[in-house]
């Protein structure tokens, strides 16, 4: 895989996580978000498998006006769209490799770990400054 193609599989995997997150739980069938970026099944599918091996979304088997398809959901929904931008996975250079039993995992990932640690302090102060206001 050339360096630019690896940019824009990762430029496509943050707009699905997006769109998917942007749902909120009521979700997203598969094949209406294909349709919206414009992209075959195969390719669809694969980014929702690595989205889903990730912890990231819920990828569901469901019927749809007589057809299968896959519903998705977001595992956990961001407090901000923000946080999630700032999420290190969206332009991460391994995320191809990442995978909870892989040589590259979320359980060992310092960028991971710092970006959770940052967002709870982050949400905390957010929480104190509304909790002295009252
Ligand atoms: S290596 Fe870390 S930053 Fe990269 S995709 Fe995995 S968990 Fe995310």
């Amino acid at each position: 895989m050339n360096k630019d193609n690896g940019k824009d599989n990762l430029d496509l995997t943050s707009k699905v996580y997006k769109m998917i997150i942007e749902r909120g739980k009521d979700g997203i069938y598969q094949s209406e978000l294909w349709r919206a970026l414009g992209l075959t099944s195969r390719d669809g599918s694969r980014l929702a498998i690595r989205l889903e091996k990730r912890g990231l979304i819920k990828r569901e088997k469901v019927l749809d006006k007589g057809r299968w398809t896959y519903k998705l959901t977001p595992l956990k929904l961001p407090i901000q769209m923000e946080s999630i931008e700032r999420c290190p996975c969206i332009t991460c250079e391994y995320e191809a490799k990442c995978a909870p039993n892989g040589s590259v995992t979320p359980f060992t990932c310092d960028s991971l770990i710092n970006w959770v640690i940052q967002e709870y302090e982050e949400v905390m102060k957010n929480e104190e400054q509304i909790t002295s206001k009252d």
